[in-house]
C-alpha cells in the first residue's frame, strides 16, 4: 500500500492533536475508496497539517474542484471549523437592505459610535478556475497567472476609477520593483509579506517559488489593491481611512464586478460552497472586513490577550497592526474583523464589523486601564 507509513503517522498524530481539524476529519476508510490520483491529491491537501500538527485547520485545497471532489472529507472540516451542519450550503449576497443590525439609513458610520476616522479595509480571496490552486502550482503556472493578470490590469489602468500600476516581484518582469520599493509597499499595508516566513504556507507548497509570479496592482489613489500570488491567486481589496464602512464595501462590490467581467478571469466557485479559496477558513465569501482601532485600555499590558478574550465571544478576531501573527501597535492599535466567512453573506459580514465594534468600544470605555 503506497500510503501505509503516512496512514500510521496520521493515526498517531490524530491521537496527540485533538485540535487539528484536518487530522480529526480524516477517515482512512474514505481514503481507501479513492483511486491513486485521488489519494495523492487528498494527501497533498493534508500535508501542512501533518508537517505542522499544531495547526488548528491543517489542510488547504490544492485544486479548484477539491472541495466538491473530496466532499466527504471537506464537509467534516467545514462543519468542525465553521460550526455548521455537514450538508451546509453557502449563499453569496452583497445586499445590505434587511440585514439585522443595519441602521435605518443604511449607513454603517462609526462616527455614530463616537469613533474617529479609522483605517478600514475589506478584502476578498478569489482564484481563477483554470489554474491549480497555489499549493499545486508550478513556477510556470505562477508566472503564467501573473501574465494573465497583467493583461487584465491593462484594462483597469485604462479605467479612471481604478487606474494605477502593477508592481511585480518576479525577477526580470518589466514591472519589477526593487527590494526597497517592495518594503515600502509592505510598510504601507499595501503589499503582502514574504510568504516563506509562514511554516503553514511553506508546508502546503503555497509559498513555493517565491518571489516568482508575485506582485500587486495598486490604483492611483491607493485605495483599490489586488494581490497576485499570495494564499489565493488573487486578494482583491479596498482600503481607506474614514468612518463610513459602506465606502470600502460598496467600492469593492463594484470593482469585483469590473474585474470578473474582464476576459480570461473566470473565478472558481462551488455550487454548494460559494467562493473557492485555498484555506477552508476563507471558503464561501473569502471576505475579511477589518478596522485598525486603538484599544489602549484593553491592551494596557502590552499584549492583545485581554482584547482577544473579549472579542472572541463577540465573533471578532484580533490581529496585530502588521497583519496576522504580528504584534499590536505601540499605542494599542489592533486589527479587528468578524471571524465568520462561510454560511454568512458579505452584507452580514460588514454589518457584523459595525455591530462588533460598537460592543468592543463599550468594553474598552468601561474597562479600567
Ligand atoms: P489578510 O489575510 O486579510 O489579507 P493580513 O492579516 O495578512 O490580512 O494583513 C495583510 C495586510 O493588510 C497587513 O499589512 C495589514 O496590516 C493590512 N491591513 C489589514 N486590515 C487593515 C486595515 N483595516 N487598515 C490598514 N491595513 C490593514
Ligand atoms: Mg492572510
Amino acid at each position: 500500500m503506497p500510503y501505509e507509513d503516512t496512514l500510521v503517522r496520521i493515526a498517531a498524530l490524530k491521537a496527540d492533536h485533538p485540535q487539528n481539524i484536518a487530522l480529526q476529519s480524516f477517515d482512512p476508510a474514505y481514503f481507501a475508496t479513492l483511486n491513486a490520483d485521488g489519494q495523492s491529491r487528498l494527501m497533498k491537501c493534508l500535508n501542512s497539517g501533518i508537517e505542522n500538527p499544531d495547526s488548528e485547520m491543517g489542510c488547504y485545497a490544492c485544486q479548484p474542484g477539491d472541495y466538491d471532489k473530496f466532499r466527504p472529507f471537506f464537509a467534516k472540516v467545514l462543519a468542525r471549523y465553521h460550526k455548521v451542519p455537514e450538508d451546509a450550503r453557502h449563499t453569496n449576497d452583497w445586499t445590505l437592505e434587511g440585514v439585522d443590525g443595519l441602521p435605518a439609513n443604511g449607513v454603517l458610520d462609526i462616527a455614530e459610535l463616537g469613533l474617529p476616522a479609522l483605517s478600514m479595509r475589506v478584502r476578498v480571496g478569489r482564484n481563477l478556475a483554470d489554474f491549480p490552486l497555489p499549493g499545486s502550482m508550478t513556477r510556470d503556472d505562477r508566472t503564467a497567472l501573473e501574465r494573465r493578470m497583467m493583461a487584465a490590469f491593462d484594462q483597469l489602468i485604462a479605467d479612471p476609477d481604478y487606474g494605477g500600476a502593477y508592481h511585480s516581484l518576479t525577477p526580470g518582469n518589466p514591472n519589477a520593483i526593487s527590494e526597497d520599493e517592495y518594503q515600502a509597499l509592505v510598510d504601507a499595508h499595501i503589499m503582502f509579506k514574504d510568504m516563506g516566513a509562514d511554516s503553514y504556507l511553506t508546508a502546503a507548497g503555497i509559498a513555493a517559488d517565491w518571489p516568482h509570479g508575485r506582485g500587486c496592482y495598486v490604483s492611483e489613489d491607493r485605495g483599490f489593491i489586488i494581490w497576485v500570488g499570495e494564499e489565493d491567486h488573487l486578494r482583491i481589496m479596498c482600503m481607506e481611512r474614514g468612518t463610513v464602512l459602506n465606502r470600502v464595501f460598496d467600492r469593492l462590490k463594484v470593482a469585483l464586478g469590473v474585474v470578473s467581467g474582464i476576459d480570461g478571469l473566470d473565478f472558481a466557485m462551488s455550487d454548494q460552497y460559494g467562493v473557492v479559496t485555498s484555506c477552508p477558513t476563507n471558503l464561501g465569501t473569502g471576505m475579511r472586513a477589518s478596522l485598525h482601532i486603538a484599544l489602549p485600555k484593553l491592551t494596557a499590558d502590552g499584549t492583545d490577550k485581554r482584547a482577544k478574550d473579549i472579542a472572541r465571544p463577540l465573533g471578532l478576531s484580533v490581529r496585530g497592526v502588521g497583519g496576522e501573527h504580528t504584534p499590536i501597535g505601540a499605542d494599542g492599535t489592533v486589527d479587528i474583523s468578524p471571524s465568520a466567512r462561510f454560511c454568512i453573506t458579505e452584507a452580514e459580514i460588514i454589518t457584523a464589523l459595525y455591530k462588533g465594534i460598537a460592543l468592543l468600544k463599550a468594553e474598552e470605555d468601561r474597562s479600567g486601564a
